[in-house]
């Protein structure tokens, strides 16, 4: 099968987000299972000649390798005035104004350089809103080119908070008829949806899990959407993402003190002594250290943690928050750290070296989000032996149980709370927990998997 993977950013040349991850993780995988793929993204700044061995082959157009074997090759489209900036999507003052023209022009020098290395893909994967308009210029603009006749569409959503939303005076931009700014087209209330367009286009439609691919088709979740969604209900399924466990893995990690295994799970209590002195917490063994490692944004479940967190700080455990985000929680939490220091230790910053500690040294690793198209906090807490403590949404759900965490399901501060109550009650009982923790430390969420999965996907798509 031929596949070729179009997305706005890929692991490791630029990254936000979980989609890059994706990116770049799973078009590896697919060459290890046989598959030919490639992968085109914008050029952009960042992506640096001297850091990655970056080799031209036109003037728009250069490529580097990726991967142990033969390599995915990953080609660049370049174009300065679009893409030669230090953000991907904007800057400090928000979105970059020309958005729209930066990825619909990707999008088309993507089809065009199909074409002209004569790649022609069973399947384009598609991601997010940025490469969303590559099903629809597919089936308008290109429908009549013999060279793109059969290549069907796979659009992935990592999060539908993000459509590509764009006033109706930038239409002409996009180079579409007109007679497609309608309510079964790329309009959205008086707008143009990107999205929406993908959404409608594309053959086939995946999300980062199954639960959220069914969440996400409800009013409560779609932003929207739910509508257009439930036009295409046949068309969607739910895969979750992988873990890199290259990276994320006790035995190898060079952050943390004392690598440990299941087998010598006695270890791990070192990275939780390590972590108490760093984050000049009282160094109690028998005190349940709950971690936080994340963007500080309501959608990561912070609303109903600033509400109980007064509560929270009257029981018998220590917490450690790592993460940045809204500044309404900066403000919060430094109030809330500086009246518990005994009990609280928060830094405001990106620090991947202090994640790792804490995702080794806690006990419990605290991800109440309101919704998770996936999620990975979980999935590398579970790699630690550190028990999850989730609300029972999206990837959370998906990976989450009873039998290798705490898990609630309304979303209400009083549960939360209680299940921190039965958290610091069930650590207690050591035997119970090291259930707990060998269930978490044998969960397999490696990339093999959900690649697998995908290859089925791509294969029922193509034989539509
Ligand atoms: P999302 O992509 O929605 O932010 P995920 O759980 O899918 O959430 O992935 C978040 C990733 O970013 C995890 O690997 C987490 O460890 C990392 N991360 C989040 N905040 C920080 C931070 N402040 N410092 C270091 N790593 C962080």
């Amino acid at each position: 099968m031929k596949i070729a993977v179009c997305a706005s950013e890929v692991v490791p040349f630029a990254k936000t987000g979980g989609l890059a991850d994706v990116a770049g993780a799973l078009p590896l995988e697919l060459e290890l299972l046989n598959q030919e793929v490639i992968i085109i993204m914008p050029r952009y700044k960042c992506i640096q000649e001297s850091k990655f061995k970056i080799q031209r082959l036109n003037p728009d157009i250069s490529y580097s390798v990726i991967g142990k074997n033969s390599g995915v090759k990953v080609y660049f489209i370049e174009k300065d005035a679009y893409f030669n900036r230090d953000g991907l999507y904007g800057d400090k003052t928000g979105d970059y104004p020309d958005n729209l023209e930066r990825f619909s022009y990707y999008s088309k020098r993507a089809l065009d350089l199909l074409k002209e290395i004569n790649f022609r893909p069973d399947i384009i994967h598609c991601h997010d809103w940025q490469s969303a308009l590559i099903p629809v210029y597919l089936k308008t603009l290109y429908r009549d080119s013999p060279f793109y006749k059969n290549i069907k569409t796979l659009l992935t959503i990592h999060n539908i908070g993000y459509q590509g939303l764009f006033s109706k005076e930038e239409f002409p931009k996009l180079s579409l008829d007109w007679s497609l700014f309608n309510i079964e087209g790329l309009e959205f209330y008086g707008k143009i949806n990107i999205l929406k367009g993908g959404i409608e286009f594309s053959d086939s439609i995946s999300t980062v899990s199954p639960t959220y691919s069914q969440e996400m088709q409800t009013k409560q979740f779609a932003f929207g959407l739910e509508g257009v969604l439930n036009k295409r209900r046949e068309s969607i399924s739910g895969i979750l993402n992988g873990l890199d466990y290259s990276i994320w893995n006790p035995e190898t990690d060079k952050f943390i003190l004392k690598n440990y295994s299941l087998k010598n799970i006695e270890a791990k209590s070192q990275n939780k002594e390590e972590l108490q002195r760093i984050s000049n917490l009282p160094l109690k063994k028998d005190v349940p250290v709950f971690g936080i490692v994340s963007r500080l944004a309501q959608q990561k479940g912070f609303d109903i943690l600033t509400e109980a967190i007064a509560r929270i700080c009257k029981m018998n455990l220590e917490l450690i928050i790592l993460g940045t985000g809204d500044l309404r929680y900066h403000i919060l939490l430094k109030n809330i750290a500086k009246k518990y220091p005994k009990v609280i230790s928060l830094r405001l910053k990106f620090d991947d070296s202090l994640a790792h500690k804490i995702y080794a040294g806690s006990d419990i690793f605290l991800m109440p989000s309101k919704y998770e198209p996936c999620g990975l906090g979980q999935m590398i807490s579970m790699a630690y032996g550190t028990i999850p403590l989730v609300f029972k949404t999206g990837g959370l759900a998906d990976t989450v149980s009873s039998a290798n965490g705490f898990i609630f399901d309304k979303y209400k501060k009083e549960d939360l709370v209680k299940t921190i109550e039965k958290a610091i009650r069930v650590f207690q009982d050591k035997e119970k927990w090291l259930g707990l923790v060998k269930n978490a430390m044998q969960a397999d969420f490696s990339w093999g998997e959900s690649a697998k999965k995908y290859l089925a996907l791509y294969e029922k798509t193509k034989s539509q």
